[in-house]
């Protein structure tokens, strides 16, 4: 596959695409996971809290793609924050997961009101000195936050994954990102759906003859941005990946750009979160 990745500030690098499983239970995990490997994905996002990591790794290995060409993301859930419970937590991913690493472990959420994130962090910093997180990084973190990372251990996250969609675009934090040399990775990169209905991103797909949610995902990669589009129909996953053979053109940007609302989050605002 000719797939592009983006490299990561360790030396290692990540399929630019890549199939979200969120609110997928393990069943539909195991059809959804190896649809997409047949279909060309090389990534999978999932998360412990998703309960859906013996799915996920029951459907890698009937799609028999080897270990090696796929890249698993998962999660450490904010109750599991704290230097020896994430260690214990890690252990639990990877038994479900029937894996012996995976290519990248994140910290769900800040959390700030626990004030755990750093000691979390340096057990991460450790589980990838063991080699049993290849990459590590963070999910729904601020600038903040990912300065008090960098100052209090000397590591910075290979990326931050956050909601991120034309509605919600983000810029001051991908700068922020852009200047500490940390990758951003799009979660509801199609706005759970709401995108796709969207007129302006329906004329765009219709003058390219492509569906709204290919414009969607093509607008990410041209911006950069890791992406991760969650559907458990195969028609729609097959759909998702097929974005490398048409571009958008500088008007067609331009016209999704004008689409951030600045306030446009849907989900959970990392700093007021209470879970
Ligand atoms: P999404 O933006 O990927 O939208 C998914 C929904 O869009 C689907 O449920 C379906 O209704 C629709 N859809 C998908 N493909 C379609 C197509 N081709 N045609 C028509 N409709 C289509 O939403 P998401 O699941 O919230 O986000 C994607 C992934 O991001 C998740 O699965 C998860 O892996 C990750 N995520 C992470 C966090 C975090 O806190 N780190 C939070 C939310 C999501």
């Amino acid at each position: 596959t000719t797939q592009p990745t983006i490299p990561f500030n360790d030396g290692r690098a990540i399929p630019q695409v890549g199939l979200g499983v969120w609110q997928t239970p393990d069943d539909g995990a195991v059809t959804a996971v190896s649809a997409a490997l047949k279909a060309g994905y090389r990534h999978v996002d999932t998360a412990a809290a998703y309960k859906n990591e013996r799915g996920v790794g029951e459907g890698l290995r009937q799609a028999g793609v080897p270990r090696g060409e796929v890249f698993v993301t998962t999660k450490l859930w904010n109750e599991e924050q704290g230097f020896d419970r994430t260690l214990r937590a890690f252990d639990a991913s990877l038994e479900q997961l029937g894996l012996d690493h995976v290519d990248l472990y994140l910290i769900h959420w800040p959390s700030p009101a626990r004030d755990l994130y750093v000691d979390t962090w340096r057990a991460f910093v450790r589980l990838k000195e063991e080699g049993r997180a290849r990459s590590i990084g963070v999910s729904n973190f601020t600038a903040e936050h990912l300065d008090r990372l960098a100052d209090e251990t000397g590591v910075t996250p290979a990326i931050n994954q956050i909601e991120l969609h034309p509605r919600f675009q983000q810029r001051a934090l991908r700068d922020a990102h852009a200047k500490r040399g940390i990758v951003t990775q799009s979660w509801s990169p199609l706005g759970q759906g709401q995108l796709l209905e969207d007129p302006v991103v329906a004329g765009i797909a219709q003058k390219h003859g492509r569906t709204p949610a290919q414009v969607v995902i093509r607008w990410h990669l041209d911006n950069g941005l890791v992406v991760i589009p969650k559907s458990v129909t195969p028609s729609r996953i097959t759909e998702n990946f097929d974005v490398f053979g048409f571009a958008l053109d500088a008007d067609d940007l331009a016209a999704i750009a004008r689409l951030d609302t600045g306030d446009g989050r849907i989900g959970p605002d990392p700093m007021t979160a209470t879970f």
